[in-house]
């Protein structure tokens, strides 16, 4: 179609119909487009059994999901994916993976049917300049992505797609690589971190349990400087944590739990502020302390 047939067609068009249009195409820019930009979340996921217990902390996810306007799609940061390399999920259905052991039948059953987001997926790898972002066509969700965002969307009705971490790298390379993610914000994509800022499962009390806000001292100390780090924007210590002396070793024994917590804070732009929520400690050796970026 040349312009002119393409113009005569344009004034053909009943004028309600191309008014209708293009409210549709203002209402779209306004919400996804423009100046409005989406939060960016780390959720502090603990046990598995969050999926399907009810507490403080699910809770928590809820109340965050009611205060952010409704997403286009989430993409995920798990501490739960690691591979060499970066992968975006790609499929059009991801499955519910259930990757632990030693849980209730009720905790295999839960199943969150959310679409995928083929699109996303390839708007991110082609975003992503740092590294060669490959489409994974056999992921899934993982429990680090489903036990927290059915929480804030039970309906399963917002397409997810995860993002992997990869093992090889230091943490100043995720750091920067989640900057490159930042366009996504402006373009209705919530981006969710999902890990525990101490988390050393080794160290577990489990007589300690069902005792609220019980932590060691190495595990409090740890995760007041964090948060002190986190409100003052000083993040170089943070992506610097084996530095930091023996609480934060004891507190970051492996890292796939602490990036995710990285991935989110890369993406605080200068307008932003943090807001610390579930801050609190399970187990001793373990914090569900959660930061919403907005
Ligand atoms: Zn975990």
């Amino acid at each position: 179609m040349n312009r002119k047939t393409f113009l005569k067609s344009l004034a053909i068009l009943p004028l309600t119909a191309a008014a209708m249009k293009l409210n549709e195409l203002n209402k779209m820019t306004e919400s996804f487009g423009g100046s409005d930009k989406m939060p960016v979340l780390f959720l502090g996921h603990g046990s598995p059994m969050n999926a399907i217990e009810e507490n403080e902390f699910v809770a928590g996810f809820r109340k965050v999901g009611r205060e952010i306007e409704k997403p286009r799609a989430i993409l995920v940061i798990s501490a739960h994916w690691e591979t060499k390399g970066t992968f975006v999920t790609a499929m059009q259905h991801p499955r519910t993976i259930h990757d632990f052991g030693g849980f209730p039948q009720a905790l295999f059953d839960v199943q969150y049917p959310a679409p995928g987001s083929p699109e996303l997926a390839n708007e991110t790898k082609a975003l992503i300049k740092k590294t060669d972002v490959g489409l994974d066509d056999k992921w899934g969700l993982d429990h680090g992505a489903w036990s927290v965002i059915k929480h804030m969307y039970p309906n399963a009705d917002v397409p997810v797609i995860q993002m992997s971490i990869d093992y090889s790298k230091p943490p100043q390379y995720h750091y920067e690589l989640a900057k490159e993610l930042a366009a996504l914000r402006k373009k209705g994509v919530l981006i969710v971190g999902s890990g525990n800022m101490v988390h050393n499962l080794r160290k577990v009390a489990w007589n300690k349990l069902n005792e609220v806000d019980y932590a060691y001292e190495w595990a409090t100390e740890a995760s007041e400087k964090m948060k002190s780090y986190i409100i003052d924007g000083n993040h170089q210590p943070l992506i610097q944590y084996n530095a930091q002396g023996t609480a934060f070793n004891l507190a970051i024994p492996t890292p796939e739990h602490y990036l995710p917590m990285l991935y989110a804070l890369a993406l605080k732009d200068g307008k932003d502020e943090v807001q610390i929520f579930n801050d609190k400690a399970v187990a001793g050796s373990l914090t569900m302390t959660s930061l919403k970026i907005a």
